[in-house]
C-alpha cells in the first residue's frame, strides 16, 4: 500500500508539533498538509522547519478543505469547537479523523458521532498504550472492589497552559472505573470540592487537578478502603508518546469502514 497522507491540524501546537516528528519518523506515513487558524501567524511556514525536523515542503495553511480531499486522514489535536469542523470536513472527505483533543461537550460528542458515519474517527483522551492498559486494570479493580467498601478518587497533574479540567484522561479512567461498577460516570463524579461539603456520597467517583510547571500528565486512580488502599499511576514523561499513538491509530484505521473507535479498540485491549 501507498504511504498514508496524513493532515495535521494545530500543527503549530505543543502536541501538533510533535505529531510531524512522529509523521516524519514513521515508515508508510507522509506528512499531506498541516493547517492552523486563519490569522495564525505560523501561515506559510514550513510545518517541518516549525517542528524542528528541515523542510519538508508543507507550508502551514488555513484551508483545510483542499488539503482534506488530497489526504487519507487527518491527526487533530487543537480545540473542541475546531475538532468538530474538522469531523465535518473528514465526513465529506470520507478519510480518517484521528481525534486527541480533549474538553469536548455532550454536544460536541454528539457532532463527531454523526460524522463518523462517513468517516472512520479514532477519538480518545490519551493515545498511550500505558493509560489505555492502566484503564483496563482500573476497570478489573472497581469491579473486584465493592462500591460499599473502595471509595474511587484520581487525582491528575498537567502543565499550567492545560485549558481544561478535568483531564480527558481523567475523565477516561473515571469511564472506566464507572464501567467496572456498572454505573454511568454522568451523575456519579464529583468534580471539585469545596467548603462544606459534607461526608463523601458512597459510590461517587472523585476527581482532583493539579497545575503547574511543564508536568506532560500524571494520573493517580486510589481505591481507598478502611486500613487499605491501591493507587494505580501512570506517569507520561514525553508527548511524543501520545504523538506516535495518534499516527498507530490512523495507519490502523485506514481502510476500516466508517464509525467511531477508541485508542483500546486500536490497541486491541477490548
Ligand atoms: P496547544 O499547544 O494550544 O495546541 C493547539 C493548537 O491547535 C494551537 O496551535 C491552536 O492555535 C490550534 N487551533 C485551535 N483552534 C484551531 C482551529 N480552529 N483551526 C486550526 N488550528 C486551531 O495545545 P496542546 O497542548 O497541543 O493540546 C491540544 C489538545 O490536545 C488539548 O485538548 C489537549 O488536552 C489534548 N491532548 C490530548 C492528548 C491525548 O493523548 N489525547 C495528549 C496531549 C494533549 P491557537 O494557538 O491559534 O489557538
Amino acid at each position: 500500500m501507498s504511504e498514508m497522507g496524513l493532515v495535521v491540524v494545530g500543527a503549530a501546537g505543543r502536541m501538533g508539533q510533535a505529531l510531524i516528528r512522529a509523521i516524519h519518523a514513521t515508515d508508510g506515513a507522509r506528512v499531506a498538509g498541516a493547517i492552523e487558524r486563519p490569522g495564525s501567524p505560523h501561515l506559510g511556514k514550513d510545518a517541518g522547519e516549525l517542528a524542528g525536523v528541515g523542510s519538508i515542503g508543507a507550508a502551514i495553511s488555513d484551508d483545510p478543505l483542499p488539503v482534506f480531499a488530497k489526504a487519507d486522514g487527518v491527526l487533530d489535536f487543537s480545540a473542541p469547537a475546531a475538532s468538530v469542523e474538522f469531523a465535518g470536513y473528514a465526513a465529506q472527505a470520507r478519510i480518517v479523523h484521528v481525534i486527541g483533543t480533549t474538553g469536548c461537550t455532550q454536544a460536541d460528542d454528539a457532532k463527531i458521532a454523526a460524522a463518523a458515519r462517513h468517516a472512520t474517527i479514532v477519538k480518545s483522551g490519551n493515545m498511550s498504550l500505558g493509560v489505555n492498559l492502566l484503564a483496563v486494570l482500573v476497570e478489573q479493580a472497581a469491579r473486584a472492589l465493592d462500591a460499599a467498601d473502595f471509595d474511587i478518587e484520581i487525582l491528575e497533574m498537567h502543565h499550567k497552559h492545560k485549558v481544561d479540567a478535568p483531564s480527558g484522561t481523567a475523565l477516561l479512567l473515571g469511564q472506566a472505573a464507572a464501567a467496572g461498577r456498572g454505573i454511568p460516570l454522568a451523575g456519579n463524579d464529583v468534580r471539585v470540592r469545596d467548603g462544606n461539603t459534607g461526608p463523601r456520597k458512597a459510590g461517587s467517583i472523585g476527581f482532583a487537578t493539579l497545575r503547574g510547571g511543564s508536568v506532560v500528565g500524571d494520573h493517580t486512580v486510589i481505591l481507598a478502603g478502611a486500613g487499605e488502599r491501591i493507587t494505580l499511576s501512570h506517569h507520561a514523561e514525553d508527548r511524543s508518546l501520545f504523538a506516535s499513538g495518534a499516527v498507530k491509530a490512523a495507519l490502523w484505521a485506514r481502510g476500516r469502514k466508517p464509525g467511531l473507535y477508541s485508542m483500546r479498540d486500536v490497541l486491541g485491549l477490548g
